[in-house]
């Protein structure tokens, strides 16, 4: 017996009678997903609680109110995203329309992860939605009570004919992913993400795939330690360090450690306080497999700071290692927790050639006061996305497309990025009928004279452009 097999049906058919594709339908579902968030904002809020005891603060800014924005951003964009978008012509096609069209690809499956559980479900279902997607969302099974709120509420307020959500853990996803899809976007570990390009294969489905890893962040010598610990302490320990684009691991020289160590100490307490287990501020790790890994992690290396945990809250504290070795298992794999290793380097150089031993990482920082240093780290290096001076700031601005590269993902969103990629760009020229007889310069017999002038014509004009 195939669970999924009649909801897939009703969408597809939905999508072929064409009932997502105008851009009024379009609207009225993002306008309905807008409600959904305003009018539970509050049953959202406490399930991220319950889930990952994430702070309200920490709720509107990273999970409600980037989902309310690109929403907006969507609506009032949808007209100018969905408009054909004309092309530069050659001479051979100076008469006719040539241009690409933004055609929905069908039947879309968006799979998230549990970390930003509404962000990471909703903010690509904007784009699919956008797009003229029919959409099936599959909320991760860890984050439960944001699960539950995502499949009992949040249907009623979009077109059911067209959307679904489906729940399950690997078993269930095995038996989804033998179904066709249009299109797979999968957000979650590089594991699973192979086990879902896999099964994409299958039926040539594209796939954005929004993987994780190990972002490196280098602290160079010239800097001012205090802004760099409060930047890196907020963001390694934001979400309690399960978030993919994380400064996974500090590079410094020894002698900007020992300045850095006070200042994180003094950063952490500041956020939360003397005993951080108290603070509202901090979250816990989502599961006890989880727990345990991180647990075993914070034997590597030496504790500078923090160290504590507790099983029975899932609580580990804000920690930060140093005299660890590159073949420890904190240096191994993605932490996605609060523990932040230093790894000495002692030069600029030794720092790139270090970062670029490894798999390109999602996200890449560098803290200098210097420009030329902060310049050359983002012209020796690659990685999904970077930024100078700070952590991830960068995932504010919908203008930038948010994707990693190579190991760490395929593909990008956000804002206009996500509309094209749930879009598939289509070639469009539409010729006239007639001028058959200039036309007929293309046929055989051919002659060097009918050759001279073909390629001519070809030529591209305003554009670089292929031929044939
Ligand atoms: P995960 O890969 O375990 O699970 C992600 C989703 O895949 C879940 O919905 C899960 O139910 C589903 N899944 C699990 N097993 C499956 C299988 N065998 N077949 C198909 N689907 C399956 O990831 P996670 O633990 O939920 O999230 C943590 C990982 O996600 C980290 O590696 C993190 O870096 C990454 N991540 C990446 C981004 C990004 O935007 N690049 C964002 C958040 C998290």
């Amino acid at each position: 017996m195939d669970p999924f097999a009649d909801t897939l049906r009703r969408l597809r058919e939905a999508f072929s009678a064409g009932r997502t594709r105008p851009a009024e339908f379009r609207a009225a579902q993002l306008r309905g997903l807008g409600r959904f968030l305003q009018e539970h904002k509050q049953l959202l809020q406490e399930a991220l609680a319950q889930d990952l005891h994430k702070s309200a603060f920490e709720s509107e800014v990273s999970e409600i109110s980037i989902t309310q924005s690109e929403i907006n951003l969507a609506l009032r964009n949808l007209r100018a995203w969905m408009k054909d978008e004309k092309v530069p012509k050659n001479l051979a096609t100076q008469l006719d329309s040539a241009f690409i069209r933004k055609e929905p690809f069908g039947l879309v499956l968006v799979i998230a992860p549990w970390n930003y559980p509404v962000n990471l479900t909703l903010v690509p279902l904007v784009g699919a939605l956008a797009a003229g997607n029919c959409v099936v969302l599959k909320p991760s099974e860890f984050s439960r009570s944001t699960e539950k709120v995502l499949a009992e509420v949040l249907p009623r307020y979009l077109d059911q004919s067209c959307f679904a959500v489906v729940l399950g853990g690997p078993q269930e996803m095995g038996q989804l992913l033998e179904h066709k899809f249009d299109y797979i976007f999968f957000t979650g570990s590089p594991r699973v993400g192979r086990i879902v390009m896999s099964a994409a294969a299958k039926h040539l489905t594209p796939v954005t795939l929004e993987l994780g890893g190990k972002n490196p962040c280098y602290v160079d010598d010239d800097c001012d330690p205090q802004t760099v610990a409060n930047r890196l302490a907020w963001f390694r320990y934001f979400n309690t360090g399960q978030t993919c684009v994380a400064p996974d691991y500090v590079l410094c020289s020894p002698a900007t450690q020992e300045r850095l160590l006070p200042a994180l100490q003094s950063a952490i307490t500041r956020f939360y306080g003397e005993d951080p287990r108290s603070s509202p501020n901090l979250g816990r790790i989502v599961s006890d497999k989880h727990f345990q890994r991180l647990r075993g992690l914070l034997g590597c290396g030496r504790v500078a700071i923090g160290g504590q945990s507790d099983e029975s809250e899932r609580y580990i504290a804000p920690t930060v290692l140093v005299d660890v070795e590159e073949t420890e298992p904190v240096m191994q794999e993605e932490i996605f927790g609060p523990i932040l290793p230093i790894v000495n380097v002692r030069s600029l150089d030794e720092a790139i050639d270090f970062i670029n031993r490894r798999e390109k990482p999602l996200a890449l920082y560098a803290f200098s006061n210097s420009k030329q240093v902060v310049k050359r780290v983002l012209a020796q290096t690659s990685s999904g996305s970077f930024c100078g001076n700070d952590g991830f700031m960068h995932l504010t601005l919908a203008s930038l497309p948010f994707g990693g590269v190579g190991a760490s993902g395929m593909g990008s969103y956000h804002g206009k990025f996500s509309f094209d990629t749930f879009s598939h760009h289509r070639a469009c020229l539409l010729r006239c009928p007639g001028m058959e007889k200039i036309y007929s310069i293309r046929y055989p017999p051919y002659s060097p004279r009918k050759l001279r002038v073909l390629l001519m014509a070809m030529e591209a004009r305003g554009c670089s452009c292929t031929l044939l």
